[in-house]
């Protein structure tokens, strides 16, 4: 039996309300699907648990990213400095404004974008900068908030794989002038479906987002403004409250599985095989990412063993098809090339039992030791 990546069962003890739910609001007189009293007690429920000023549910983490840089009037001309490194939507969502996406290079260890390379990336037309929060561990927030502060730039914070994380005391998604969240089944607090969500210090911000996510309307059928369908389902608004309870449960279950693995990797790393660095600040648990010289190798060995793995970005942002336009021609991203080629993920979701953790790390030791002895 193959212990897979994503479980299953995700939402196997939660069928029932599910189900009922859609029969509630399918059934309800008001026939209301969207942006209803669900959303904004969902929306009010995040905001109070952050201490946030505003939250703005909206239809995913990308349209989430995509609502704040044009509440912050981002568009030609202007400049996003974000990580080499990551998920398309760090650069997609800065493109399709009009504006140019500028790649900074990232640490080789924690593979977030590195504060020094962010600030050497700022030009006179950098109106933001966009760190995102990599697999396991939070972009280095303390330092890149001083560098927007000292250039007049506005921050960023793309915590779409964080929901939960915890930085100095300081939770991930209000660290910039705005933050987001992904609710798609993968990330940390996802779900049934697509979601996404706005997160903010700044009400003036969060207001112009409420209105962006729905066509640009003030007041109905009145536009004051261009804006998206970006808007938020009740079913799912309704299921994610159920769900908001469990959801600290199930990151520590997911931390306590991250760092019994950190564990028994640490002394592999001078056997090709790196683990993310100990510790519970700044962390995440949205995937857990080894990096090893042959991935390859160390990816047949888990397949072999019933143990499914996945790569996530095999290039670098720069190296897509897609953003090589914004490639500057001989330039090169060195960490974020190297670590395309070794990063490879384990299962950490919270429904593996101590039996599967144990085994998937067993299998991740012998190939270290069968390198060892080659
Ligand atoms: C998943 C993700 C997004 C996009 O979220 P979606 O809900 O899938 O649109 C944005 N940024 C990062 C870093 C992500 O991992």
């Amino acid at each position: 039996m193959t212990i897979p990546f994503f479980a299953p069962d995700l939402f196997e003890a939660d069928r029932e309300v599910l189900l009922d739910l859609v029969h509630e609001i399918g059934t309800a007189p008001d026939q209301k699907f969207i942006l209803g009293e669900r959303t904004a007690r969902f929306e009010e429920a995040l905001r109070t648990s952050l201490g946030a000023a505003d939250v703005v549910a909206c239809s995913s983490g990308t349209s989430a990213l995509t609502l704040v840089l044009h509440a912050m009037e981002v568009g030609p001309g202007d400049e996003v400095v974000v990580p080499a490194y990551g998920c398309a939507p760090l650069a997609n969502t800065v493109a399709n404004l009009g504006a140019t996406p500028v790649f900074a290079d990232i640490d080789p260890l924690t593979m977030v974008a590195d504060p020094e390379q962010m600030e050497q990336a700022v030009t006179g037309r950098t109106r933001a900068l966009m760190p995102a929060h990599m697999f396991s561990v939070m972009a280095d927030m303390p330092r890149i908030r001083e560098i927007a502060r000292r250039h007049g730039m506005r921050l960023v914070e793309d915590s779409a794989v964080a929901q939960g994380g915890v930085l100095d005391g300081i939770p991930a998604g209000t660290w910039g002038d705005a933050g987001v969240f992904s609710f798609v089944q993968v990330k940390t607090f996802g779900t049934a479906g697509e979601g996404g969500a706005v997160v903010t210090m700044d009400p003036g911000l969060g207001q112009t987002v409420r209105t962006l996510r729905n066509h640009g309307q003030d007041a109905r059928f009145v536009y004051g403004r261009t804006g998206y369908n970006s808007r938020f389902d009740e079913v799912l608004a309704a299921f994610q409250l159920h769900r908001l309870p469990g959801f600290p449960e199930r990151l520590e279950r997911r931390a306590r599985i991250a760092g019994y693995y950190t564990e028994r990797f640490t002394p592999l790393r001078d056997r090709g095989v790196t683990p993310p660095p100990p510790g519970r600040n700044g962390r995440c648990y949205y995937v857990y990412s080894l990096l090893a010289d042959e991935r390859e190798a160390l990816r047949e060995h888990l397949a072999a063993r019933g143990v499914a793995s996945h790569v996530h970005y095999p290039l670098p942002l720069p190296h897509q098809p897609a953003f090589a336009r914004f490639a500057p021609s001989g330039r090169s991203w060195p960490h974020a090339e190297s670590v395309a080629r070794r990063q490879l993920a384990i299962p950490v979701h919270p429904h593996l039992t101590d039996a599967e953790v144990e085994r998937i790390a067993d299998a991740v030791c012998e190939f270290a030791a069968g390198r060892r002895d080659r």
